[in-house]
């Protein structure tokens, strides 16, 4: 008789945006006339930039025609594509990435979900509390995490590095060495932002001690500090200790188009075996390559003009995130984040817990965040609200919030 994989039998609850869903449905259901404002879920709303699209009618119409028409494309991406992330994303902030270290994929979230399955089962994993709740999940359906303490809020083997308003939400070193580190800057949820010190602390940790660290950099076009790095390569010595993640979701409104890639650096080794190796092996086992009309899609990202429209883009988020950051201030509230983040860390008025908070800005408000205990025991207290809504509800949401 078959028999299922136990360690999904060890993931908590249900995923928690299917928790707000029902929560928010329920609300409608009851109150169908009263007009709910969303500014949970990480969504974008804005289209498109138009570089973007002209580059996707083009490449639709060279499929077309059997002379342009593309097939299977290459294992790691297109060559037009990983050359220009190499150059534009890399080379020209001094980071010595190059195309064959790029592998492109269909976004940040799959690869930041299959990326543990190059490393041994008994790996100890460390992760910022709060975290974006993908690390922790994919490490338990590998049955690397132990079990799950309800009274601690915890999994025994995870290696939780406490992000607080004591170090700004920018982890401290462990004292148990963890074997692979997930780090995300700016960060979901905090909207922290780390320090090329800081971030170098880390690798030189990591290269001390035989850890790899996986970088999300999901968040790295919302950075508004020029001191502050983009990437973890600006650091030295990461790419002997590094990969990074990186997406085209948050940036050019790819979350439905689907497109990222990872960076495994040749020099990256565990002994003498070359991740860059296992990864592409992986890769061209399991995956058969992003879209091409997608590909030219990203490509377009790169132009001067699609440079100039994704830089409108997030300043458009930005400006949500100024007014939110803000205007809650001004009533009273604590609010991190912000700054270079499209996300709001706000503290709960009265110690209030984060679900209860939830509750009541949705009956009083109705206004949905995302509580901050859903993304780990320390973010209990704490309530995410996004930026990625238009100027239009963020205004509305924040005079409904000014009213309570
Ligand atoms: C949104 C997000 C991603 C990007 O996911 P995609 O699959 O590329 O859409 C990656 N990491 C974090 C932390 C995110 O919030």
């Amino acid at each position: 008789m078959y028999r299922i994989n136990e360690n999904y039998l060890n993931l908590q609850g249900s995923y928690l945006f299917s928790t707000i869903g029902r929560k928010v449905s329920a609300f409608q259901t009851a109150n169908p006339d009263v007009p709910v404002i969303r500014l949970g879920i990480g969504d974008v709303t804005q289209p498109l930039p138009p570089s973007v699209i002209t580059a996707l009618h083009k490449a639709v119409d060279e499929m077309a025609s059997a002379e342009t028409f593309r097939g299977y494309a290459p294992d790691l991406g297109y060559e037009f594509l990983r050359s220009a992330i190499a150059d534009n994303d890399y080379k020209a902030r001094g980071c010595d990435i190059s195309a064959d270290e790029i592998f492109v994929s269909d976004g940040a979230k799959c690869d930041s979900g299959n990326i543990q399955e190059i490393f041994s089962d008994d790996c100890r994993i460390a992760v910022c509390d709060p975290v974006y709740p993908v690390y922790v999940d994919s490490n338990v359906m590998a049955g690397r995490t132990g079990l799950f303490d309800p009274a601690a809020g915890n999994y025994s083997r995870v290696i939780y590095l406490p992000c607080t308003a004591d170090n700004d939400f920018v982890a401290e070193l462990p004292s148990e060495v963890p074997d692979i580190i997930y780090l995300c800057f700016p960060n979901n949820p905090t909207g922290a932002a780390i320090t090329r010190e800081r971030l170098q602390t880390w690798v030189d940790y990591a290269n001390k001690n035989g850890s790899l660290i996986i970088y999300d950099a999901a968040y790295e076009a919302y950075i508004a500090d020029e001191t502050l790095p983009h990437s973890i390569y600006e650091c030295d010595g990461a790419e002997t200790c590094a990969i990074e993640l990186r997406s085209f979701s948050k940036n050019a409104g790819f979350t439905g188009l689907r497109l990222g890639f990872t960076v495994v650096p040749k020099a990256l080794t565990c002994g003498d075996v070359s991740l860059n190796s296992l990864w592409a092996r992986r890769h061209g086992t399991k995956y058969n390559g992003a879209p091409y009309i997608v590909q030219r899609a990203g490509e377009a990202c790169y132009s001067e003009a699609g440079k100039a429209e994704i830089r409108e883009l997030v300043g458009y988020y930005m400006e949500n995130a100024r007014l939110i950051r803000e205007g809650l201030t001004a009533m009273g509230y604590t609010a991190y984040g912000g700054v270079n983040a499209p996300y709001i860390w706000l503290k709960t008025p009265d110690d209030m817990k984060s679900w209860d908070f939830f509750d009541y800005l949705l009956e009083k408000a109705h206004v949905v965040g995302t509580p901050g205990s859903g993304f780990g025991a320390h973010g209990e207290g704490y309530f995410r609200l996004t930026a990625f809504g238009t100027h239009e509800n963020t205004r509305a949401a924040l005079d409904r919030i000014r009213t309570l």
